[in-house]
């Protein structure tokens, strides 16, 4: 895993940059080497939605496990946080905007 580098000039983005950006609602990220404004890639999008889904399954397991309620959500929570925190690893870019399907 590396973070994502801009697809006009080749520099490579901060893990910090990257976590801000994901928390706004518009995620067009300009790059700050060179200004070129780059998008979230499809993949980048299909990712997410598979560990969106992938955590959902987890956490119905787990329901299902009947594991106590203490444990349930400590556990959904650390997974949610090293989701969030691999989140710029995970990221690309386009340099074109895409509808979202
Ligand atoms: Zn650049």
């Amino acid at each position: 895993m590396s973070l994502p580098k801009c697809l006009n000039c080749n520099h490579q983005f901060k893990w910090i940059y990257i976590f801000k950006r994901l928390w706004k609602f518009d995620q067009t990220m300009e790059c700050p080497n060179c200004t070129a404004k780059l998008y979230p890639s499809m993949k980048f999008r299909n990712k997410v939605g598979y560990l969106s889904l992938l955590c959902l399954f987890v956490s119905f397991g787990l329901m299902i496990l009947g594991i106590p309620k203490v444990a349930f959500i400590t556990l959904i929570v650390i997974i949610w946080v090293c989701l969030i925190l691999t989140m710029p690893y995970v990221y690309s870019f386009d340099n074109k905007e895409r509808p979202l399907w």
